[in-house]
């Protein structure tokens, strides 16, 4: 696979967990990263260790809920790198919520960063990836509400479905423009995102995956990465799990 040299990549969400993996992949197999997160703090602490291990990174804080920020990120992408050539919308929320607390508030909370994040995060490097006649787009979905439900995550699971039917769309709107929209959908992956979530929930998840382990953010970091690739340019719409193989065991036994 040739080498992301040469690529700007913006990844969203991207100062921990795992938007911080795929940053450093990119960043590892040669693109420059913008990592865009809405804590500008540990952004630029994050790409100020990217950048000691040798990868071109900046730090730039943005709110994906917000159209002018995001505006502004492709804009000091532009001007820092030249082009944006791959958009990882990777930002997102998983509160664990049961339906009756679930009120109006918290609902939209999750709704706008997580879809409206990810649609707004596209439309605003869409101008700039269709002038350059190339453009890698790859949404951070789940397979929580794409395959399967939890008690808790009833908005979370329906947030992250709705991002796989905006990109099906796009992906047909897009698709003569060099332009490219996938989606992988993680399993349970070692993030303080995760940690928060805490250890009776960690124990539930480590319990029914066949593989036994967590996926780390690097792991994501690859999917995202062959997604990103010049050589993936005639996959578009699609998605791709990445769970350990989470989705397979028919019964619990099939786990024993
Ligand atoms: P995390 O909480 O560890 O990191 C999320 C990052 O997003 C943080 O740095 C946070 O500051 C940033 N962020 C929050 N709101 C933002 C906003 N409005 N604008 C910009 N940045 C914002 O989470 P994580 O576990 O790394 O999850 C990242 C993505 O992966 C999410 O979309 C999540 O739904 C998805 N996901 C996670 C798992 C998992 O097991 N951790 C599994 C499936 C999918």
């Amino acid at each position: 696979m040739k080498s992301l040299e040469g690529r700007a990549a913006i990844v969203t969400g991207s100062a921990q967990g795992i938007g911080r993996g795929i940053a450093e992949v990119l960043g590892r197999e040669g693109a420059s990263i913008v990592v865009a997160d809405i804590n500008g703090e540990l952004a630029e602490a994050t790409a100020a260790e990217m950048g000691s291990a040798g990868i071109e990174a900046v730090g730039i804080k943005v709110d994906v809920t917000d159209t002018d920020s995001l505006d502004g990120l492709v804009q000091a992408t532009v001007d820092r790198f030249g082009s944006v050539d791959i958009l990882a919308a990777n930002a997102g929320i998983y509160p664990a919520d049961p339906i009756e607390e679930i009120d109006r508030a918290s609902w939209d909370r999750v709704m706008n960063l997580n879809v409206a994040g990810a649609f707004f995060s596209f439309q605003a490097c869409l101008p700039r990836m269709r002038e350059q006649g190339y453009g890698r787009a790859v949404i951070t979905s789940s397979i929580t509400g794409a395959f399967t439900g939890h008690p808790g995550y009833s908005h979370y699971g329906a947030s992250k479905a709705a991002v796989l039917g905006f990109m099906r769309s796009a992906a047909i709107e897009t698709a003569k423009q060099g332009v490219t929209i996938n989606a992988v959908l993680p399993g349970n992956v070692q993030t303080p995102g995760l940690d928060d979530a805490g250890e009776e929930h960690k124990r539930e998840m480590m319990g029914s995956i066949p593989m036994g382990e967590f996926a780390s953010p690097d792991d994501i970091g690859w999917a995202v990465r062959f997604l990103a690739s010049e050589e993936a340019g005639y996959i578009t719409g699609q998605t791709l799990v990445v769970d350990g193989g989470q989705l397979l065991p028919e019964t619990p036994m099939a786990l024993h």
